[in-house]
């Protein structure tokens, strides 16, 4: 490959507590929690809001802040108060176990609650390299219309789902499913308007996917074999007329590569609008349905997975092993999309009814490098656990823990590895966190207690 040399000085225009790299579910977390422990906090973010899939990716549902298959909640602090605070506003619903929500009034409400713990925002700013001395991690380049700058930071939280500053600062990560490589595929979402939704639903009955519907528009020639089934079809009462559709399917891209997410970007447009004239023709109900939007950015599920002191396995998963240094439970099955073609993959699994697995700090510190944390879905997991942690509560959970740890560890003058555990815990309760069966009873005190 050609290659240019340029010698360049780059202004250090900041200098922060608590870096957080992305603005999405784990990223709020994980700036709230730091700004509420009093650490100086900077959210650094490419678009122009937060939230990440939930808002610039157009994706108006988090779930499951409950065990699964019940409806005792398993998951609090900032990601349930998300939800409760973009209902109380007035912008959705909200169970013990999910939200769905208009992802406009989300963004609102998530600037808000960064503004009343004081987290500092700078958008339209793209993270493209890390500062780095020795193990330690001491700052960032951001790239953005002032040009190319550095940001110190005492810690950085690396919560851009790709792990794009844990990557640049020389970690080592894994991608995608064993052997191949391959990840999840990439999604575009689309909101609908003109919808009779009453009258899908009637039509729909327990058919939640349609199958059979895109079976018979492919048979007549009218879509390709891009996609078989509904993935989700997301509305909210205060919207009645859309909904969201989780339908648009590309395989085989690495989201880590401008061109491969431009091309993925382009055939998902042509899919969801392919999708809308076979709604228009085939579902009673959406007759005179229309694009409202496209989001921001095609929904990722799944690039780098930084290795850290500890990597969670569908084995740990699975059998919802405890750990000492639990900051939260997860509980979603394990959610696959075919990696190389339409609907499931043959590794999704469905749990037991009451599921739930405690997660480990450890796998929010990566093994390589000093002062840097990653939460979300680039977590140190392997690509099945990362089929059931990649759901936001869970983002949530990693970033609330992850942001305190990075405060905490400032404040105790250590590492984030040596970051007093106990410690860690107490402060997570404090912040409305469950982390154990005793958060569980107190959260849910009408639940029976689990055999
Ligand atoms: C189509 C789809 C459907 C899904 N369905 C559900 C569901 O029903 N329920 C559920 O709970 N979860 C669902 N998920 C999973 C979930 O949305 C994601 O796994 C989760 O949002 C990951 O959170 P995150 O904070 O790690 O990353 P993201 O949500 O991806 O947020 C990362 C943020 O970092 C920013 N960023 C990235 N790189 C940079 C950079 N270099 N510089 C600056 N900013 C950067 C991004 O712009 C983004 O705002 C779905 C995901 C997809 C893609």
């Amino acid at each position: 490959m050609q290659t240019i040399t340029q010698a360049e000085s780059i202004p250090v225009v900041r200098s922060v507590d608590v870096l957080v790299a992305g603005g999405g579910p784990a990223g709020v977390a994980a700036g709230f929690a730091a700004a509420r422990l009093g650490a100086e906090t900077l959210i650094v973010e490419q678009f122009n809001c937060l939230g990440g899939v939930a808002t610039a990716g157009g994706h108006g549902h988090i779930c499951l802040y409950s065990e699964y298959g019940t409806p005792v909640r398993v998951v609090g602090g900032v990601p349930f108060e998300m939800a409760q605070r973009v209902t109380k506003a007035g912008y959705g619903v909200v169970n013990n176990s999910s939200t769905d929500f208009e992802v406009e009034g989300m963004k609102l409400v998530l600037e808000q609650m960064a503004e009343e713990c004081g987290a500092k925002l700078l958008y339209h700013t793209f993270l493209s390299d890390a500062i780095r001395e020795g193990r330690n991690l001491t700052g960032v380049i951001v790239q953005n219309k002032d040009g190319r700058q550095a940001i110190l930071a005492k810690r950085v939280v690396d919560c851009t789902g790709d792990g794009d500053v844990a990557a640049r600062a020389g970690c080592e990560f894994d991608v995608g499913e064993d052997g191949t490589g391959h990840c999840q595929p990439v999604t575009l979402m689309f909101t609908i308007g003109g919808v009779d939704y009453d009258k899908v639903k009637k039509f729909r009955g327990n058919d939640y996917k349609l199958q059979a519907v895109w079976k018979k528009a492919q048979d007549a020639g009218d879509m390709r074999p891009f996609q078989n089934q509904i993935m989700g079809w997301w509305w909210t009462p205060t919207r009645p007329d859309q909904v969201g559709i989780n339908f648009t399917h590309v395989n085989f891209i690495d989201a880590t590569k401008a061109g491969d997410l431009t091309k993925a970007t382009v055939e998902a447009r042509k899919q969801a609008y392919e999708a809308i004239q076979v709604y228009r023709k085939y579902v009673p109900g959406m007759e005179n349905c229309y694009m409202v939007s496209t989001p921001n950015t095609v929904g990722i599920r799944e690039t780098r997975r930084i290795r850290g002191l500890y990597t969670l396995t569908k084995a740990d998963v699975l059998a919802e092993r405890p750990f000492a240094d639990s900051i939260g439970y997860g509980s979603f099955f394990i959610d696959i999309h075919n990696c190389s073609g339409p609907g499931m993959d043959r590794k999704e699994q469905r749990p037991r009814t009451g599921f739930r697995y405690q997660i480990p700090y450890r796998i929010t510190v990566p093994k390589d490098v000093d002062n840097l944390l990653v939460a979300g879905r680039c977590v140190s997991v392997d690509h099945e656990a990362l089929g059931s942690l990649r759901v936001m509560p869970q983002c949530g959970v990693l970033g609330q823990a992850a942001g305190a740890a990075a405060a905490l560890s400032i404040r105790q003058g250590v590492p984030p590895s040596q970051v007093d555990v106990a410690t860690l815990q107490r402060t997570l309760r404090d912040q409305d966190c469950i982390l154990d069966d005793a958060d569980i009873a107190r959260a849910n005190p009408k639940a029976p207690a689990r055999a």
